[in-house]
């Protein structure tokens, strides 16, 4: 598979070059020249399929031979080795949990991909390799946990300030090693934006091999697509295919399931839920794409005034928002609204949603009851205990820790403060 930026003005590179390069030189995001079809077979007897072979025959065509195949067999194993359950909530909505691996949020599996992709491809190379990564909450954790140990490569983690949960905080600064976190004083799109800027410069770039792994990278991006297919295996009406409601932010998730759809897994409908940060609801409705400022919210995850991979999902429509209308709508939902969810899901069915995971359910309850002859799912992005703080008033009710986080919550935070001004990030940098 080749992979081409979108900005159209670099050369088109291989899965390796696309990802330790993360983004291509012109700045564009890499997109594969082709969308391989699903074999019709995988799709047919999918539920007798294991997930580690399913999400083999999703990614080979997108890695191709730049990884040898017995290698390939075990990232991947080691990507999707745990639980995503899809959990029936009501008669017609179901929850996608993909809070089951190690930083309890969906990230998780991107990030133990790309992680162990690049610890294959870094070998061959013989300069410090330094992952730069800002993050509005959890991709630093994933990432810091993916990468945590794997040699040859550095990370250093950008986050805003008091804007990230205490339990994010935690997973972001108290991993040591390799993994290095910059507390930044500003939000996360100052954050992203310190990091595109350390990737334009060439005297960063001549100290150090930078790479990225946010959800722009290809090999963070693409097994994304896993869990639509590990959720399709568990979807019991297969004549009648899911409406799919992501909680989005940067629409990374959302694009990869796009994707999926693309190559052939059934689906009804995409929702891209969002929280108050509405610019993709806004372009839709308007026809106008205005760039925003970030509003914090208490489903942080998602604060993106810009959403990076939006672009990837025109692509995928050949830029005709007529086509992608067809199949996509995105709306954006009030914290307050969000708050009434997770307090009446929990009392009347028992089930704890975190607030991303309920800005899902609340997009897939409205376009549901606007068409009632669908069922469908919301992907749970995290676990609610990331966000105890958020969801035990709401609730009234304290939130089991899990064992896995009570070690975390116990150790000492170690983190760099620095302004939002890049001069302190080239600082840090070019020690
Ligand atoms: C990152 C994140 C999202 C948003 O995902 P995108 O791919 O950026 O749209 C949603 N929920 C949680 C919990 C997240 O960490």
């Amino acid at each position: 598979m080749k992979y081409f930026s979108l900005n159209k003005k670099s050369p088109v590179v291989g899965f390796r070059e696309a990802t330790i390069n993360g983004q291509a030189p012109d700045k564009g995001l890499y997109f594969p020249e082709q969308i391989p079809s699903i074999d019709p077979n995988l799709l047919a007897n999918i539920e007798k399929i294991s997930n580690e072979e399913i999400a083999l025959s999703v990614i080979a065509p997108y890695v191709g031979s730049s990884i040898p195949a017995d290698k390939l067999a075990r990232i991947v194993g080691e990507t999707v080795n745990f639980d995503i359950p899809l959990v029936s909530i009501t008669e017609k909505i179901s929850a996608l949990e993909l809070f089951h691996g190690p930083t309890l949020a969906f990230k998780d599996i991107g990030a133990r991909f790309m992680s162990r992709c690049l610890g294959h491809f870094v070998q061959g190379i013989d300069q410090k390799v330094t992952v730069l990564v800002a993050t509005s909450g959890d991709t630093g954790g994933a990432v810091a946990s993916g990468f945590y140990g794997v040699d040859g490569v550095e990370v250093v983690i950008l986050y805003p300030s008091g804007k990230v949960s205490s339990v994010q905080e935690k997973q972001l600064t108290t991993l040591g090693k390799n993994i290095r976190a910059l507390e930044v004083n500003g939000s996360f799109d100052d954050c992203q934006q310190m990091v595109k800027q350390a990737f334009a410069d060439d005297q960063v770039r001549a100290k150090r091999f930078l790479t990225s792994a946010n959800s722009i990278n290809v090999a963070r991006w693409l097994p994304q697509q896993f869990y639509y297919f590990f959720a399709w295996k568990q979807w019991k009406e297969k004549d009648l295919p899911p409406v799919i409601s992501v909680p989005s932010g940067n629409f990374g998730n959302i694009c990869a399931a796009i994707l999926a759809y693309t190559s052939g897994l059934p689906v009804s409908h995409f929702i891209a839920a969002c929280n108050a940060n509405n610019t993709i609801p806004e372009f839709l409705r308007t026809e106008q794409y205005d760039i925003k400022k970030p509003i914090a919210t208490i489903s942080n995850a998602m604060d993106v005034g810009n959403p990076s991979n939006f672009v990837r999902i025109m692509e995928i429509f050949h830029q005709q928002l007529g086509d992608l209308r067809k199949v996509f709508s995105s709306c954006s939902i009030s914290d307050d609204d969000t708050r009434v969810a997770i307090k009446t899901l929990f009392s009347k069915k028992h089930y704890l949603m975190d607030p991303h995971g309920a800005v899902g359910y609340i997009a897939l309850l409205d376009y549901l009851s606007a068409h009632p002859g669908l069922k469908g799912y919301f992907v749970e992005t995290a676990h609610p205990v990331k966000f105890y703080d958020v969801v035990e008033p709401v609730i009234g009710a304290t939130v089991p820790v899990p064992s896995s986080l009570d070690e975390i919550l116990s150790r000492e935070k170690s983190s760099v403060k620095i302004d939002a001004q890049y001069q302190q990030l080239k600082e840090y940098l070019m020690v």
